[in-house]
C-alpha cells in the first residue's frame, strides 16, 4: 500500500492583532505589541526563506487586521505563492468568537474576507478561529459564507473529515439544578458540507514556546528538542497506524521566528522528508484531496438520538 502523507504548516500570522484583542479595550503592554511587529517582520522573512529553501508552499491565516497593517510584509507572502491568495480567515483583530453574537461574527467575516479578497484577489477558503475558541454559530456561517475548510475543531488528530454542523446539543452540569436536569446525553451529530482539518494543540508553537509571564499555559521555556520528539512521535504513530493521514502543524512567525525554532523546523522538515509518501502543501489542497477521494479521511460519529 502506498502511503500518502499529507504534510503541511499553517501560519497563524497574528502580528500584533492578538496582543491588542484584550476583549475589554484595557490597554496593552507596548512591549508585547512589539513581539507582535518582530512577528509580523522578521519572523515572517524567516519563515518565508525556511518555506523557499525546503519548496514549501504553506497556508498563512491572516487577520484582517495584520493585512491592513503590513501590507507590505503580507504581499511578500501572497507573492511567494502561498495559500494566503486563496485562504487564511483568522478574524479582524484576533478576537475570540466564542464572546461574539452571531451579528458581530458576521460583521467580523463580512470585513475579514472583504479585506482578504481585495488584497489577494482570490475568496478566501479556509477559516482557523482565533485561539481555538469557537462557537456554536461559527460552522453554519462557515458554509453560508462559502467557506471550504475550517481548521479549529479537534473531533480527530490526524485525519480529515466533514465537520459536524451545530444542530447537536449537550446539557452542561449545573450542580445548583437537581441532577434530573443535567443527566442528558449529547444529541446525534450530523456532517455538514465544511472540511475540517483538525486543530491539535500539540502540533501547535505557542503554548511551549511563548512565554506571557503570569498566564498558565504559556510557559514558553521548552527545550525546542522536546517539542520536536513530541511532534514527530505523533508523526511516527500516524505514520505506522495510517496508510494515508494528514499532518497539519500550527506556527506563529513571532515565536517559530526565534532562531532557536527555524533550526527545529529544519530539523523537523529533513526527518519528515525520509518518509515515503510525504507531499507537502498547504491546508486547502489537503481539504481538496479529502474531496476528491485522493484520501480517505474518516466520518465523526457519536451522540444519541432523542
Ligand atoms: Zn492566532
Amino acid at each position: 500500500m502506498v502511503k500518502r502523507v499529507l504534510v503541511g504548516y499553517g501560519v497563524d500570522v497574528d502580528a500584533v492583532a492578538n496582543w491588542i484583542n484584550t476583549c475589554d479595550g484595557s490597554p496593552q503592554n507596548p512591549t508585547n505589541v512589539s513581539r507582535g511587529v518582530f512577528g509580523a517582520t522578521v519572523g515572517i522573512d524567516r519563515l518565508l526563506k525556511l518555506f523557499k529553501t525546503h519548496n514549501i508552499r504553506a497556508t498563512f491565516f491572516t487577520p484582517a487586521h495584520s493585512i491592513e497593517t503590513f501590507p507590505a510584509q503580507l504581499a511578500k507572502v501572497r507573492d511567494a505563492g502561498h495559500e494566503i491568495s486563496v485562504s487564511g480567515l483568522h478574524g479582524y483583530t484576533h478576537e475570540y468568537i466564542s464572546q461574539l453574537s452571531e451579528k458581530e461574527q458576521r460583521s467580523v467575516l463580512d470585513r475579514s474576507i472583504s479585506v482578504i479578497t481585495k488584497f489577494t484577489g482570490t475568496k478566501p477558503l479556509g477559516y482557523t478561529a482565533p485561539a481555538w475558541a469557537t462557537s456554536k454559530e461559527l460552522i453554519p456561517l462557515l458554509e453560508e459564507y462559502g467557506i471550504l475548510y475550517d481548521h479549529s475543531f479537534m473531533h480527530h488528530d490526524l485525519q480529515p473529515y466533514f465537520a459536524p454542523d451545530s444542530s447537536h446539543s449537550w446539557v452542561e452540569t449545573d450542580v445548583k439544578k437537581e441532577a434530573s436536569t443535567w443527566m442528558r446525553p449529547m444529541t446525534k451529530m450530523k456532517p455538514s458540507k465544511i472540511v475540517e482539518i483538525p486543530a491539535n494543540w500539540h502540533l501547535d508553537d505557542w503554548p511551549p514556546l511563548q512565554p506571557i509571564p503570569g498566564r498558565p499555559g504559556a510557559q514558553g521555556f521548552v527545550d525546542p528538542h522536546v517539542v520536536e520528539r513530541l511532534w514527530m512521535e505523533q508523526f511516527d504513530f500516524a505514520y505506522r497506524e495510517y496508510d494515508s493521514f494528514v499532518f497539519p502543524m500550527s506556527i506563529h512567525p513571532q515565536v517559530s521566528g526565534k532562531p532557536q525554532v527555524i533550526l527545529m523546523h529544519e530539523r523537523i522538515i529533513e526527518y519528515i522528508n525520509t518518509h515515503e509518501g510525504v507531499e507537502w502543501m498547504p491546508l486547502c489542497d489537503m481539504a481538496h484531496a479529502f474531496l476528491d477521494g485522493y484520501i480517505n479521511g474518516v466520518s465523526v460519529d457519536g451522540g444519541a438520538e432523542v
